[in-house]
């Protein structure tokens, strides 16, 4: 009976996307000590409820504990300072780290100061987050309890965008910033629609991405922003491990050296951001592998140099930017063998070593360079896949976050192929 009902079900006009901003704030020095109480509540309330509900899953097994925070306050009434919603969030997130871990036998982490994320949430009720326009360049944010934060708006927010919550974080160079999510209506993308100009990228250590057509291919020389700035990094960190916490040189010495992570990871954003933004406006549809970056990390040595050139951040700019512009991000599944198959004649060699960077196929002959014939197969595989959502195929699912892929059944059983070396 339901199946009929989401047959017939037509298409939604609009799909309801999250959107994030983020814009830097000046708080003032009261502000700063309020939202710095602000960490340090969540952090207490984080803790007190984590260890309220260990020993109370131990005396009833299986069982979960769901207090609010409001018992706290009754015997801790310096919660009342801070905004209250933050602390509701701390419960919301404590719970859904109960219940992800306590059903593997694990517990969630206690916060430790000075070691935690300095970072609270807050949700919008009845316009308690408003953005004031005072003069030209002079914006501010309504905050609760905080009142009218300074905040820099490099760009506008559009209207029709409804706000949900916002988090206000403090950077480790003791720079403010707010990130607002918004709730944006957009067009779905058309079902079977026709997509002509397609790119694929195979993940390629220790650059970035080979693409198939060619142009988009990313060397070591363009990357490793962070491998430049890790001595200068380590050299601070090691003065910083000589320091006192909490004394005047430690915060000193710990901005100095979170100004340099920054400068990393903002070289590395940009960079990104001009890449996906090209390769969005230029293509209708990427083809990118769904490998586990966790699992490539730990397995197989390549460790800090696969979170360091952003492959995972990539794919997501490329996802929602194609999604924006009413586009597709085809995820070919894990298991399809795009380094071992020939794109010639699709022979698969099994022999195939992951430090063989070119190879001759048995088969036909074909000489291959191992990343641009894994880029070929990608976009040999993403037409398939798209053809085969133009024709209806019912294995394949669209998220509403634009991202085209295999339904997770059974993908080793698709490809039949061994799991080891890919
Ligand atoms: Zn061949």
């Amino acid at each position: 009976m339901t199946e009929e009902k989401t047959e017939e079900k037509e298409m939604p006009s609009t799909v309801i996307v999250s959107k994030c901003m983020e814009f830097r704030v000046k708080p003032t020095k009261e502000q700063k000590i309020l939202i710095w109480k602000t960490f340090g509540c969540c952090r207490f309330v984080w803790n007190h409820l984590l260890d309220e509900r260990i020993s109370y899953e131990k005396m009833n097994k299986g069982k979960l504990l769901n207090t609010t925070p409001a018992h706290l306050k009754k015997e801790n009434p310096f919660l009342c300072e801070v905004d209250s919603m933050a602390l509701i969030n701390t419960q919301l997130n404590l719970n859904q780290a109960c219940n992800k871990l306590f059903a593997k036998g694990k517990t969630p982490r206690f916060r430790k100061k000075g070691k935690d994320k300095r970072s609270y949430t807050t949700n919008w009720i009845n316009n308690n987050i408003e953005i004031i326009h005072k003069g030209d360049r002079e914006n501010y944010i309504k905050l609760p309890k905080l009142g009218r934060v300074r905040i820099i708006l490099h760009r506008s927010i559009p209207d029709e965008w409804r706000m949900k919550h916002a988090t206000v974080k403090e950077t480790t160079s003791g720079k403010f910033f707010i990130s607002l999510t918004f709730d944006v209506d957009i067009k779905p993308i058309e079902t079977r629609k026709k997509f002509d100009r397609i790119e694929a990228f195979d993940y390629s250590m220790p650059s970035l991405v080979v693409s198939a057509s060619g142009e988009n291919d990313i060397t070591q020389d363009d990357i490793h922003w962070y491998r430049n700035l890790e001595k200068r990094i380590a050299k601070e960190q090691r003065k910083l491990s000589r320091m006192k916490y909490g004394s005047k040189n430690y915060w000193e010495r710990k901005h100095k050296t979170g100004k340099l992570h920054e400068k990393a990871s903002a070289r590395r954003n940009d960079f990104l951001h001009k890449l996906s933004c090209n390769v969005s406006r230029s293509f209708d549809a990427v083809v990118v592998e769904d490998i586990n970056l966790q699992h490539m990390s730990q397995s197989l040595n390549f460790g800090k140099s696969v979170y360091d050139n952003g492959y995972g951040l990539l794919r997501n700019m490329l996802a929602y930017k194609l999604n924006s512009q009413v586009k597709v991000l085809v995820k070919v599944d894990r298991f399809f063998p795009s380094s071992k198959r020939c794109s010639a004649c699709h022979a698969v060699n099994h022999d195939l070593q992951l430090s063989d960077r070119e190879w001759t196929c048995k088969s036909c002959g074909t000489h291959h360079d191992r990343d641009k014939n894994s880029s070929k197969n990608l976009l040999d595989e993403g037409k398939d896949i798209l053809n085969r959502w133009a024709s209806g195929d019912s294995s394949l699912i669209l998220a509403p976050s634009g991202v085209l892929s295999e339904k997770k059944l059974h993908p080793q059983a698709r490809y039949n192929v061994r799991q080891d070396g890919e």
